[in-house]
């Protein structure tokens, strides 16, 4: 899977969401190329990475005013290693795939990367687990590609490559329109479903995963003025020396755009005003500002 919807994905895809998307609509207001009118014109002049305006491990969103205000870094952790370690091995691997190259040895790459100089947590299990996901999403996009070719046998290999792999993976877009930073960086844009997925390292569900697509979405809107109507979060992780993925697929509709600008706008205006929020009363055990905060 990965980016590849399966059966039951590709069915729920155009047997549910297709059709309430097309039904329900997106109010005109809510289009990402309105960024020059309100609701959408941000009214603060701060630009903030997507991640800051999404990310919801901080409960009173110190993380924000520590890095954007008191300008501190976390301090790197397993979680957060493994997160940046799978998400550069996902888009190696379809960066590979897209240019038809599906025996490429994975080590040499790892090892340039030289991820032990900075990183922390157990550095071995990491590279362990990003081999595993490298390995399965070549093997997986060589299947697809001779799946295509074979169907198409008089097809240039260019566009059976195009077809079979069609994902824009780290896709670099700029934001500012909307008040987020002039570079960011989409997971991945699925051009023949139009769909934006965002990959998130661990299996644990939570609604406010949905907001960081439909950012995407808006800025999507606002830069290339192409509806984006569904959005996509990926789940990887690893349970017994065994890769799972599961998708959550759902519409980018009125009620998730107006919740992105509420974070937006909140936030945003948090860095403005320079306001310490505070403590919570309990922090996760993965904040990577724990020592900053010393808990
Ligand atoms: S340690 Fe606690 S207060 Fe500090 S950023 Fe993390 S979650 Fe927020």
């Amino acid at each position: 899977m990965v980016y590849y919807l399966n059966e039951i994905e590709s069915k729920n895809l155009l047997k549910n969401l297709r059709p309430l998307t097309r039904k329900v609509g997106v109010s005109e207001d809510l289009r990402g190329w309105n960024w020059n009118r309100t609701p959408l014109s941000p009214y603060r002049p701060v630009l903030l990475p997507m991640y800051l305006i999404c990310s919801n491990y901080c409960p009173t969103s110190r993380d924000l005013y520590l890095k954007r205000v008191e300008k501190r870094r976390g301090e790197w952790n397993h979680p957060l290693s493994l997160g940046k370690v799978i998400h550069d091995t996902v888009a190696r691997a379809y960066t590979l795939a897209r240019e038809g190259e599906f025996d490429v040895p994975f080590d040499d790459w790892y090892r340039m990367q030289r991820y032990e100089d900075y990183m922390k947590g157990n550095l071995p299990l990491i590279q362990t687990y990003a081999r595993m996901v490298y390995d399965y999403i070549l093997s997986q996009a060589r299947s697809q590609f001779n799946v295509a070719m074979s169907s198409h046998p008089f097809s240039a290999k260019r566009d059976m490559l195009l077809a079979s792999v069609p994902f824009l993976v780290e896709h670099t877009i700029n934001g500012e329109l909307l008040g987020c930073s002039s570079v960011l960086s989409i997971d991945c844009y699925d051009y023949l479903h139009n769909i934006i997925f965002d990959l998130k390292v661990g299996g644990n569900r939570d609604e406010t995963h949905r907001l960081q697509p439909a950012g995407y979405a808006l800025v999507f809107e606002s830069i290339y003025e192409i509806p984006v109507d569904i959005g996509g979060t990926v789940y990887l992780w690893f349970q017994n020396n065994q890769l799972i993925a599961r998708k959550d697929l759902f519409p980018i509709g009125d009620h998730l755009r107006s919740w992105w600008l509420e974070m937006r706008d909140r936030r945003a205006e948090l860095v403005h005003e320079e306001r310490d929020p505070g403590m919570p009363a309990e922090c996760p055990p993965s904040c990577i500002y724990r020592s900053v905060c010393g808990v």
